[in-house]
């Protein structure tokens, strides 16, 4: 009877695996299936093969991964920027190599123990099973890196619903991924996705049952969709960091670090500096020091207006065509001539203006004056919105600095640095791009993406 149980599983994963290849959709997009309904089962099968396997060797998996991706990081970044027309070919490089470097892998799950009299207590992290992980055009390639390396050193496996505009770049880093899985002696379809990426594909992946787990990473209206979907699901969502800058700051340090963190990858990031809340005191001068640091200010109210125009819809949101663009780009199609040198556009508005509300994502840096600290703490909470994502604070006063830490309840709070410091650049601490403020789990990486089982043994083992 058993041996019959034996084969008949093994015909059915026969089956499975032929229905796989034929669907599959060529052969060096590894993972690329045309159906979703494939990917997830082949990702579900793979996910079987993969926990059968010991820690040692998902690290090997992890290991092989990071490599992989070292070698194709110029061609990542390249393509990421053809595809999506957006952000620095030297900045994606710098990014996806600080996935490659910085995301935890296995060391990251470690087990908690209970123990005493009545004998001893494990809680195991394991895998939930098969993850499905929705992903952003801003950081195409870093964000699938980060996620596959995260959810299989915790045992996952993972089907990705990655944004239709950066199609390519999605499936050529989970081909890669999976290469480098394979050629380690790992199984095939570890991480899948589909050829065509849609709404409705990501609509079939969230209601599908072989789907233990949804993390998206995107705006609020996929956080939305995975929350509704009645599963387990993690959202990384939207952010509007405001950097604040009081009287006592080291104000040549505070103009550097701004502009360097507000224009990386033109402004991509969802960490990176989207306004500026400056006490009037310091305030000329932070624009000055600013400007020596390739910041272009536009003073002229006709400037301000053209660039209003130019890249506000008339709804009151962000002109797509301008996300992620480099400052000289923008600055030529309202007539103002300069070098490729500008790195950001600075100008003075009031609080209210669109620049400061919506999450622009353009190398534009709205500037708004306040008479004092308490002013800048209650309008940087404000213009946060509640989303608890990431804030920014310059000041050499620690009540000051924890006080906005309290008031302002981000996932990432960043003093005296550029926001980049918050995911491990030149700030201590490891990296994601995944940042789930919205449902509280806050920087993900492999535990994050576990199950917390307990285990008991009673009456042994303590030898206290
Ligand atoms: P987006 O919301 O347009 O798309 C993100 C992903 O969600 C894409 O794969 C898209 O196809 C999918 N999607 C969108 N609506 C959906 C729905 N209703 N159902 C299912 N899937 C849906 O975002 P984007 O332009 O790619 O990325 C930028 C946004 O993401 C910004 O708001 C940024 O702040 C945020 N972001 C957040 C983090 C974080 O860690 N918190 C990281 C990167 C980007």
């Amino acid at each position: 009877m058993k041996a019959e149980a034996y084969n008949i599983e093994n015909i059915v994963q026969k089956v499975i695996e032929e229905i796989n290849n034929r669907n599959n959709t060529s052969n060096n997009q590894k993972g690329v299936f045309n159906d979703m309904n494939d990917a997830i089962e082949a990702a579900w099968l793979a996910q079987k093969k993969l926990v059968k396997y010991n820690l040692e060797f998902r690290n090997k998996l992890v290991k092989a991964m990071r490599e992989e991706i070292r070698k194709n990081i110029n061609l990542l970044s390249k393509m990421a920027v053809e595809e999506t027309g957006m952000g620095r070919y030297e900045d994606k490089i710098k990014k996806n190599l600080l996935v490659v470097e910085k995301t935890p892998g296995v060391e990251d799950l470690k087990s908690e123990v209970f123990s005493g009299d009545d004998g001893l207590t494990l809680l195991e992290l394991s895998p939930y099973g098969v993850i499905g992980a929705i992903t952003p055009t801003t950081n195409p390639s870093e964000t699938i890196v980060c996620n596959a390396i995260g959810m299989i050193a915790a045992g996952n496996g993972v089907v990705f619903s990655p944004h239709p505009s950066a199609k390519k770049t999605s499936l050529k880093t989970i081909e890669l991924l999976n290469k480098a899985i394979i050629e380690a002696g790992g199984p095939e379809n570890l991480l899948t996705s589909i050829k065509e990426p849609s709404l409705s594909n990501a609509e079939i992946m969230m209601k599908h049952k072989k789907i233990n787990m949804l993390v998206a990473t995107g705006g609020p209206g996929v956080v939305k969709a995975v929350l509704s979907s009645g599963k387990k699901a993690i959202g990384a969502g939207a952010g509007n960091p405001p950097a604040v800058v009081d009287e006592t700051a080291d104000i040549e340090k505070a103009a550097r670090d701004i502009i360097a963190g507000c224009s990386f990858d033109n402004n991509l990031p969802c960490i990176a500096e989207k306004e500026v809340i400056v006490v009037d005191s310091v305030a000329d001068y932070l624009i000055f020091n600013m400007k020596k640091n390739n910041a272009y200010e536009i003073k002229e109210k006709r400037d301000i207006e053209r660039l209003e125009k130019l890249v506000i819809n008339e709804d009151g949101h962000p002109n797509k065509s301008y996300v992620g663009k480099n400052a000289d780009y923008i600055l030529k199609k309202i007539g103002i001539d300069c070098g490729p040198e500008v790195r950001a556009i600075i100008l003075e508005v009031d609080r209210d203006h669109p620049f400061v509300v919506e999450e622009l994502m353009m190398p534009i840096l709205p500037i708004v004056r306040v008479k004092d600290v308490d002013e800048a703490i209650r309008l940087a909470v404000e213009v946060e919105h509640g989303f608890r994502h990431t804030a920014i604070m310059h000041s050499k006063n620690v009540d000051n600095l924890t006080r906005m830490a309290k008031e302002i309840q981000t996932t990432i709070f960043i003093k005296n640095g550029p926001s980049y410091a918050g995911i491990g650049v030149g700030g201590e601490g490891y990296t994601t791009f995944t940042i789930a403020g919205p449902t509280g789990e806050g920087l993900t990486s492999a535990r994050t993406f576990t199950r917390k089982r307990r285990c008991v043994l009673v009456g042994g083992f303590s030898i206290k």
